[in-house]
């Protein structure tokens, strides 16, 4: 489980069991530090260049704040510029995420680093670990929708990874709820898993067939 919204984070499962450490290490791509630039956005957790920085949609907001202010041409002619009347200080995340699901060029432009840095993370889970599929929800990945999941599977392939399916990375790739129900939804499983386990049947959280 990958989550993007005001922050990146994560869940690894293997037949319906979280891997997690009793120490609570694991779960936390989002602050691993993938920009390494003196001047790298700050992360909530007080560090420079967090994956939950640059990939977040707060990180995507960001983005497309910078790169308005250094293409204003580009951005005037954007469905970004149209949203916020022109003026970048009065965007949204919610905006760029809408932009990215019109496909809008300028919002795709801005969040594609971002993503990128998203994509390497998700390919050495791929490669390490055999993950063998992502589920991606958050508000801001479901604002943003199937347009965002291509992009995430595209910049994954470029990645690279063992075995990757025949249809590239994308394939591993599945949206959250559309609701953004996941985490009651998973809620529910463990509480019907807890129930169930007196007679010691794993139960997946997540089944296989059945998406999230
Ligand atoms: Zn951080």
């Amino acid at each position: 489980m990958v989550t993007v919204s005001s922050g990146v984070g994560n869940k690894v499962f293997r037949r319906g069991e979280v891997l997690l450490p009793e120490d609570g290490r694991g779960g936390e791509i989002g602050h691993l530090r993938v920009d390494f630039a003196a001047d790298a956005p700050w992360c909530d957790c007080g560090e420079r260049g967090h994956l939950g920085a640059v990939a977040s949609g707060r990180g995507a907001l960001r983005a497309a704040s910078v790169l308005a202010r250094r293409f204003p041409g580009s951005f005037a002619r954007s469905a970004l510029s149209a949203a916020c009347g022109g003026d970048p200080e009065r965007l949204s995340a919610q905006q760029v995420a809408a932009g990215v699901r019109s496909h809008d060029a300028f919002a795709v432009r801005a969040v594609t680093p971002g993503v990128r840095h998203l994509a390497r993370t998700l390919a050495v889970l791929h490669t390490a670990l055999g993950v063998g599929r992502f589920i991606v929800m958050g508000g801001f990945a479901r604002a943003a929708g199937p347009p965002y999941l291509r992009l995430l599977g595209t910049e994954m392939s470029k990645a690279g990874g063992f075995l990757l399916p025949p249809d590239g990375a994308a394939g591993l790739l599945r949206p959250g709820a559309p609701d953004d129900d996941d985490g009651l939804i998973g809620c529910l499983r463990r509480l019907e898993r807890s129930e169930s386990r007196r007679d010691a049947v794993p139960q997946p959280v997540f089944p296989v067939a059945d998406g999230p």
